[in-house]
């Protein structure tokens, strides 16, 4: 029962995603813009007040539109009004509900009482992880308006892991975590001018180091991240010839190892140092 609530709060959530990273583009575009015309598109915009719309046509949907994943199997991925092609694909929806089940799966500590918060912040985690890494992948950027929420969720998550042991001194290995992977970012944003690294990926560093959770996790982190991040542009490496001008976000990488790491860390860290 667990699971199939877990897996529809994920469908609800992927669909949430969906359209909020859509809002969050679609304004960035008006910044610097004035007039009535851009004052109702604004409102229109509002991720709390602003109504779901098609993004071709901006006909406003209704509530049988919006059944995640159902309409759109329904729709076959349409829109029901000019029968454009929905952008939104319902991958994001399936991921999220597969990332929420995996997290019920693999979570490492207990789920009574106090725990129950942990997990609770952890798919937050998760909700914003999948919103920044479909944002990085569009659109090549990681922005403030997520990478905040994301970091005090960390800060609130590993708060909360350390008010639940008793031990203020299990919050030093966190905190070495996000000093380690924010001060080797920062270090190489500065280096290479934000040629090898974007910025956004050294202001999301820190929250990251928190959820790993220690020195040797951040360390796995990294090394987890460059591993994925090369063996799954490589196609493209080699399609692309001698070009190295092409572009691969690092960030879905980085927050794909965030989630591995998260949940197994501990595990792999124990493994790795006992056996
Ligand atoms: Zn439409």
């Amino acid at each position: 029962m667990v699971y199939v609530i877990l897996a529809v709060l994920g469908l609800i959530f992927g669909s949430f995603a969906s359209a909020t990273v859509w809002r969050l583009h679609e304004q960035a575009a008006l910044v610097g813009k004035k007039g009535t015309k851009t004052a109702a598109r604004k409102q229109q915009l509002s991720i709390t007040k602003g109504r779901s719309m098609c993004a071709h046509c901006g006909h406003e949907l209704a509530a049988k539109d919006l059944i995640p994943l159902v309409s759109w199997l329904w729709l076959k991925g349409r829109c029901r009004y000019c029968h454009k092609k929905i952008d939104d694909s319902p991958l994001t929806e399936i991921v999220m509900a597969s990332l929420f089940v995996i997290s019920y799966v693999l979570w490492p500590l207990s789920l009574s009482g106090g725990y129950a918060v942990a997990f609770c912040l952890w798919l937050v985690f998760v909700v914003l992880g999948v919103m920044l890494a479909v944002y990085d992948l569009r659109w090549f950027l990681l922005p403030d308006k997520l990478v905040l929420p994301l970091t005090i969720v960390a800060v609130a998550y590993v708060l909360t892991l350390v008010y639940l042991s008793g031990v203020v001194s299990t919050l030093i290995a966190p905190v070495i975590g996000a000093v380690i992977i924010g001060g080797l970012f920062y270090a190489l944003f500065q280096g290479s001018k934000g040629e090898w690294i974007g910025g956004g990926d050294v202001k999301m560093a820190p929250a990251l180091g928190l959820l790993a959770g220690g020195p040797l996790e951040a360390c796995l982190l990294l090394f987890l991240a460059s591993l994925l991040g090369t063996i799954l542009s490589l196609p493209q490496f080699i399609k692309g010839g001698r070009s190295m001008k092409m572009r691969i976000p690092f960030g879905p990488f980085l927050l794909i190892a965030t989630f591995i790491i998260g949940l197994l860390g501990s595990k792999i860290a124990d493994f790795l140092l006992y056996r």
